[in-house]
């Protein structure tokens, strides 16, 4: 059992470095231009069991908008469903930073998974917090749920961000014009960049989504309700206007970050996280949509069905 699922990541890892098109890193972010895109790793965490890794899965990556998946479970816990009063949960079938749905749909993004609803949700998780607190609170989180305290927060990342995210920034200014920004945007974009600056290890990041399995042993982070809600959402969102491509392909709910990760929920089954830093045209890591593809293909943990 153990072997067999070792056998199949390292077969899923020997496909992905025998690729030749391995995708585009994100150049619009300078710090994140610089990663080499020739790397690849995959780790499955089930409870009980210990991680299983294959690749580079010690190396440290950001994690960027797989952020979104934490955020969304403080916003929640905060908040409870009075965050859906100023965010969406319908697929935006936009790239993750458009501005085009936010003007027609006057100021409330269609998902917490999109930059414009993740700048939202993060938003609402400063409500009556300082900065600190609630920067800290999201990293507290992210810490529990890996078992991990040595998670920590890239700041050259962050600061990069900060200095080139003006599409960030308009987008934040757009929901301010709209009253659904509680907070001066530096402010919640700080937050916002501090928060996508986060670093992990496949490995780590396997573990982080444990919880959201809801399988027996697995840490207790949120509710059986909001664990299979937020699962819909990474579903049908968590990949932008890729979300139906991965559905398709892998289907499990999963969520990805510019920074080539992915974290893959197979519910009852096991967490999942793959990193590959090139991108596809959607924004998401190719060779690990690929990599996820072939391991649903052979492990048979689609919720679809397994053939
Ligand atoms: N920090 C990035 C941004 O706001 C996150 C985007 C992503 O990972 N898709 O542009």
């Amino acid at each position: 059992e153990e072997d067999k699922l070792q056998r199949i990541l390292d077969q899923v890892a020997d496909a992905a470095f025998a690729t030749a098109d391995k995708g585009r890193v994100a150049d619009y972010i300078p710090e994140l231009a610089a990663v080499d895109p020739d790397q690849f790793a995959i780790a499955v965490a089930r409870p009980g069991h210990p991680t299983l890794t294959a690749g580079r899965a010690q190396k440290a990556f950001s994690i960027q908008s797989v952020s979104k998946v934490f955020t969304l479970a403080v916003a929640l816990g905060k908040l409870g469903d009075r965050l859906w009063n100023r965010v969406g949960r319908e697929p935006s079938g936009q790239a993750f930073d458009s501005v085009i749905l936010l003007e027609q749909e006057k100021g409330r993004p269609r998902n917490p998974f999109i930059n414009a609803g993740a700048i939202v949700t993060t938003d609402a998780v400063l409500e009556g917090s300082e900065p600190k607190e609630a920067l800290a609170a999201i990293l507290r989180f992210v810490r529990e749920a890996a078992g991990d305290d040595a998670i920590h927060i890239n700041d050259s990342v962050a600061q990069s961000e900060i200095a080139t995210g003006h599409r960030n920034f308009a987008l934040a200014h757009y929901l301010l014009s709209h009253g659904n920004l509680q907070h001066p945007p530096e402010l919640t974009l700080g937050t916002y960049f501090h928060q996508c600056a986060i670093e992990m290890n496949c490995a780590q990041l396997a573990d982080a989504g444990l919880f959201l399995t809801a399988c027996d042993g697995a840490p207790r982070m949120v509710s059986p309700s909001r664990i299979r809600r937020i699962n819909a959402l990474m579903m049908t969102c968590g990949h932008y206007d890729g979300s139906g491509d991965y559905a398709y392909r892998v289907g499990l709910p999963g969520k990805s970050g510019v920074g080539g990760g992915i974290l893959t929920i197979a519910p009852g089954i096991a967490s999942i996280a793959v990193w590959a830093p090139g991108l596809n045209r959607y924004g998401n890591s190719k060779l690990g949509t690929e990599a996820m593809q072939r391991l649903t293909d052979l492990t048979g943990w689609s919720v679809f069905g397994a053939a």
